[in-house]
């Protein structure tokens, strides 16, 4: 029997999650994911949501403008007024949901500032377990809807066209290779951390989205505009590919930046807004500060601020910080930036419609351009459901359900053992080298000289394993981040050429 769905998503974080909230109860969904439903980038989200709430027209407008400054006004203006007009109306969904956004003694929301923002916009809940509070009252909703089907720990392959239009999808559920079709696939696959040696994301975060669309011949383009967030923790005693993210929230409580020789540098890169200048110039400024003084962290000082104050309002990181014998409120935490966010990504309209027939896009994965060439913080969990609703509503209006799909014979391929992992580490170790927070066209030449080799050669020999199809998504992503940055021979946002 034929597996037919009137929607498919890909994914299972905020962006998938909203999107089938939001999808009429008349159509039949699936929502797969690669790992367990409850586990996604989004869970581990921070810092908040940025919303603006009341009805003042220039706080309103602020935030269009501060979304368009971070971006270096590459961002397209008309999506950004979708997201912000949009935001608050998300929020107040969330709520309906049974989310509980954080408030004060006064019942006013406690909204707080972060890099870019000109004012308090930031909801948060659970001080810093917004996206885990978030992510948990959507699926506990989802679960009792009997329109939805969840397939956990299954990897989408590839999307299956009959001439030019996505009449499915190929997945992988274990050893079990086969396809499940649907007029309308969603691409909600997240970040691409996992392509250089050092993220904040969740090491499954390996560009599939990228990949499959890739592979569906869907334009994608920013990629050149990967977010390096300045304070992950770098852990001297426990070193590991996933760093543990400090929020920015903690900047804009007042947190400080120090070199290893006790110097606020900010104040020489940015003497206006300081510790809270937009996400590209703080991780620069890290940067430079790093090479000229020969070493590869500086500190976050929180030594003037209260630390009960901070176990409150920060309780995660507090927590984490003390498994590693630190203390927020009396010691040092040494930083250093690393790959955080993809701005680009797969091209949609506001409607999340990629360049392929029914094919579509949404959340980090997608490039509405909201971002420009650098991300406002916190308006990620923004755009995932800004443009998660504006896809459910255009579907829900159109009411073309999934019928007549004819089924196709798939490929026969083949399936060996073979170890990725050097190759995976290949092309984290040039991503890093050279495709990182500064860039130069020998180094971008060089890496995509290596990277078209080992995407070659996987593509000559393909194998049906989820391994073959993480490190064959890597390679396309590294490869496209690449090309674009040796395309874009100016530096703009947090893409910075010196030659
Ligand atoms: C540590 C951290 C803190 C952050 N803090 C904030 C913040 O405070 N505010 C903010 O706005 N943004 C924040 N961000 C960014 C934000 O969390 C992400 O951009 C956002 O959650 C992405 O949501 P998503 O739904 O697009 O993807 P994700 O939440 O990453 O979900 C992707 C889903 O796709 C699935 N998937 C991937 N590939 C496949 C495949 N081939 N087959 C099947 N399933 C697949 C995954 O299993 C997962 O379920 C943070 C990010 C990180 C890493």
């Amino acid at each position: 029997m034929i597996k037919t769905y009137d929607c498919i998503i890909v994914g299972s974080g905020l962006a998938g999650l909203f999107t089938a909230l939001n999808l009429s109860e008349k159509l039949n969904v699936l929502i797969i994911s690669k790992t367990e439903i409850t586990f996604s980038n989004s869970t581990l989200a921070q810092g908040g949501i940025a919303c603006e709430y009341n009805d003042n027209t220039t706080l309103h407008e602020s935030h269009i403008k501060d979304t368009l400054k971070a971006g270096s006004y590459l961002n397209n203006e008309t999506a950004v007024r979708f997201l912000v007009d949009n935001a608050f109306e998300s929020v107040k969904k969330l709520i309906s949901f049974g989310v509980s956004f954080d408030i004060g003694a006064d019942s006013k929301f406690l909204v707080t500032k972060e890099g870019g923002h000109s004012h308090s916009r930031i909801f948060h809940s659970g001080g810093d377990a917004t996206g885990r509070n978030v992510t948990e009252a959507l699926i506990a909703y989802l679960y009792q809807k009997s329109n939805i089907t969840f397939l956990s720990n299954t990897m989408a392959i590839d999307v299956i066209k009959d001439n030019d239009e996505a009449i499915g999808i190929t997945v992988l559920e274990d050893q079990n290779y086969y396809p499940i079709y649907s007029k309308h696939i969603v691409l909600a696959t997240g970040g691409i951390g996992s392509v250089y040696g050092s993220t904040t994301n969740d090491l499954n975060a390996t560009g599939d989205g990228i990949g499959i669309a890739y592979r569906a011949n869907a334009l994608i383009d920013h990629m050149e505009f990967i977010q390096f967030h300045p304070t992950a923790y770098y852990s001297l005693k426990n070193p590991s590919r996933q760093r543990f993210l400090i929020t920015e929230a903690l900047r804009g409580e007042g947190a400080y930046l120090l070199n290893i020789e006790n110097e606020r540098f900010m104040k020489k890169y940015s003497p206006d807004l300081m510790e809270l200048a937009p996400r590209d110039i703080v991780s620069q400024s890290i940067f430079k500060e790093m090479y000229d003084t020969w070493t590869d962290h500086v500190y976050l000082d929180t030594r003037h601020l209260d630390p009960k104050y901070l176990e409150k309002r920060f309780p995660t990181i507090f927590k984490h910080l003390k498994e590693e014998r630190l203390i927020l409120g009396i010691d040092l935490i040494p930083v250093a930036p690393c790959e955080h966010f993809l701005c680009g990504g797969i091209n949609t309209d506001i409607h999340a419609k990629t360049s392929v027939k029914n094919l579509y896009a949404v959340g980090e994965t997608a490039n509405t351009n909201v971002h420009g060439a650098n991300r406002l913080a916190s308006n990620s969990l923004l755009e995932c459901l800004v443009f998660a609703k504006s896809f459910a509503d255009s579907i829900n209006n159109s009411s073309i359900k999934s019928t007549n799909i004819e089924s196709i014979e798939l490929e026969e391929l083949p399936r060996y053992n073979y170890n990725y992992k050097p190759i995976r580490k290949k092309i984290g170790d040039y991503m890093d080298e050279h495709v990182s927070i500064v860039r130069n066209t020998e180094g971008l030449s060089l890496t995509l000289k290596v990277l078209e080799d080992i995407y070659k050669n996987l593509i000559k020999y393909p194998n049906l394993t989820k391994t073959y199809y993480e490190t064959l998504n890597l390679a396309t992503t590294a490869l496209l981040i690449t090309k674009q940055a040796l395309d874009r021979k100016d530096s703009l946002g947090c893409h910075l050429r010196i030659k």
